[in-house]
């Protein structure tokens, strides 16, 4: 019975000693597990907003803690918002993948130097990684800018003229003809930015665009100041954007060939001095010969034949010469005559984008019907003057006018007949207005006048006569003369208010009016 009794107890100790060394080996590993996890959200911190919540509470939830259910919770938060990130990070990754494989592809173009290729071959190799390893972008960026910045230079030696024998005309010619190409270009540009209607911080970063490109542009400015154009050119238009893309890759393509020129033209005019060094250097020899078979010729036949063997040499060098300077200066007007068809052909696509742009801009903010401005018109024209009205703190009126009983119009002659009376009353309306003033179909037999450095009194004063003139206009139906009257809310701006609560309460004075018994003027 005592042996069993010891037996039992001896299992008890080791039950507990095994007990207590798992319960330390337990403490230690969750030591280490937090200062894992530790380390992770240190690392992971700081990259989403929501993910840092998550990463803040698990923190928090980290050292101590026996709720589980908290714990799952958060572990599932965290799995929703990592893979958010990943997803994120990926579509990041392919969007720069594709601009650098992009600008890898416009740098092939401008240089076809075998050591820039194969540099390029390696940078484009590389650009695959990036897709998994981001880290490897700064290092690849900056080589491909040394690479923008080599070629660059390289198209941007303008060449000087030189003391060499080179004939003077030819140089001068092309430093000419580039100075006019990138004029051209300048002004194509400039004409196509001054044509875009853009909110104001945008229209200042133009006014500075246009401005810099009429002091003037190098070649190597011409990308930097493309993307500037079709950044803004994107912001001015998004619903003709497609286009102004093709157009604008057009005009890119364009670009390059006017690079291309230059830089061959560049290596023309090299060979125009290697040409006329081998001349010269044919033309001493000959000379030279001559001059000692001169001192060590007796016979005169000799000499004679001599002589004329030489001459005929230099003569055959000459012509040599002058038939490849020929050919070199055909080549360099061909080109460059079929360029400046392309930049006039650049300024025609120019001028037929633009007008059809400002066609586009005319058709969305003018109502079919009347021709008037419409809502979408006002909408912009408000947000202007009640600026201008802050601004300037002069007095500002707005009306809201609507026709009496239409529908009855519409129901007694038709529809049509309610189109005619509504083109007719938008013409009489507007025909009865100030310069100043604007007014637009708002919707339906709804109008809006919009009437800056006007009080209250001013308004009502200029509406009822625009009133009365409605309730006397010409309209007739088969011969019989139809009244047509409208009724009018009009309001001053007050302090505080916007183009919403100015139109809202010149709309509640309108109902009024209605409801006094229409055809008549209500301000308030
Ligand atoms: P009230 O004096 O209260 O304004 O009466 P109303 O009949 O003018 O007003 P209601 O809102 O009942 O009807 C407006 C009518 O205007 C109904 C609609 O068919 C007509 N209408 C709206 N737009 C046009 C349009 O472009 N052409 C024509 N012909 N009718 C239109
Ligand atoms: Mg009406
Ligand atoms: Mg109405």
């Amino acid at each position: 019975m005592s042996a069993q009794k010891e037996d039992w107890k001896q299992k008890y100790r080791e039950l507990a000693l095994e007990i207590e060394d798992n319960q330390s080996r337990f403490e230690k590993q969750e030591s280490v597990l937090n200062q894992i996890i530790g380390s992770m959200v240190l690392g992971l911190e700081g990259e989403d907003a929501k993910l840092d919540l998550e990463l803040n509470e698990l923190k928090a939830n980290l050292v101590h803690t026996d709720d589980t259910r908290a714990l799952k919770r958060i572990a599932k938060g965290l799995d929703k918002h990592l893979r958010h990130r990943d997803e994120s990070r990926e579509q990041h990754a392919s969007s720069i993948l594709e601009a650098v494989q992009r600008w890898i592809r416009q740098l092939r173009y401008s240089s076809d130097e075998s050591t820039v290729q194969n540099l390029l071959d390696g940078c484009e190799q590389r650009s695959h990684n990036l897709t998994t390893a981001i880290y490897e972008l700064p290092s690849l960026l900056s080589d491909l800018v040394e690479l923008q910045a080599g070629i660059s230079a390289d198209l941007n030696v303008v060449p000087q003229p030189s003391e060499s024998t080179t004939p003077a005309t030819v140089e001068g010619d092309s430093a000419e003809e580039q100075v006019r190409l990138l004029q051209a270009i300048a002004t194509e540009l400039n004409t196509l930015l001054s044509g875009l209607s853009l909110a104001r911080e945008d229209a200042e970063e133009n006014r500075k665009l246009i401005r810099s490109i009429d002091d003037g542009i190098m070649l190597s400015d011409l990308p930097k100041i493309l993307r500037q154009v079709i950044k803004l050119v994107g912001k001015s238009y998004s619903s003709g954007s497609e286009e102004f893309e093709s157009y604008l890759l057009d005009l890119s393509s364009q670009l390059s060939e006017v690079e291309n020129f230059i830089k061959d033209s560049q290596s023309e005019q090299n060979s125009i001095g290697e040409n006329q060094r081998k001349l010269d250097l044919q033309v001493r020899t000959n000379v030279q010969q001559l001059h000692e078979t001169v001192k060590s010729t007796h016979d005169l036949n000799e000499l004679k034949r001599a002589v004329a063997g030489k001459l005929q040499h230099v003569v055959q060098a000459m012509d040599d010469f002058k038939r490849d300077e020929d050919q070199r200066e055909q080549r360099l007007r061909e080109r460059y005559e079929n360029l400046l068809d392309k930049v006039e052909q650049m300024e025609k696509e120019t001028r037929e984008v633009r007008a059809h742009m400002e066609a586009e801009k005319a058709r969305a903010t003018t109502d079919a019907l009347t021709g008037l401005p419409n809502r979408a018109a006002y909408d912009e024209r408000i947000t202007e003057e009640v600026e201008r009205w802050r601004r300037y703190e002069t007095h500002f009126s707005v009306a809201v006018g609507d026709l009496d009983f239409f529908k009855r119009i519409n129901d007694s002659y038709g529809h049509l007949a309610g189109d005619k009376v509504l083109r007719l009353i938008a013409k009489v309306i507007r025909l009865k207005l100030r310069g100043a003033d604007f007014i637009a179909r708002y919707g339906g037999e709804e109008f809006v006048i919009i009437m800056p450095s006007t009080s209250a009194v001013e308004a009502h004063k200029a509406i009822d006569k625009i009133r009365q003139a409605v309730s006397k206009s010409p309209f007739n139906f088969h011969g019989k003369p139809v009244g047509v009257t409208m009724s009018f809310g009009v309001t001053e701006a007050l302090e505080g208010d916007n183009g919403e609560s100015l139109f809202s309460r010149a709309d509640e004075l309108l109902y009024k009016a209605k409801a006094n018994g229409r055809n008549q003027v209500l301000i308030g």
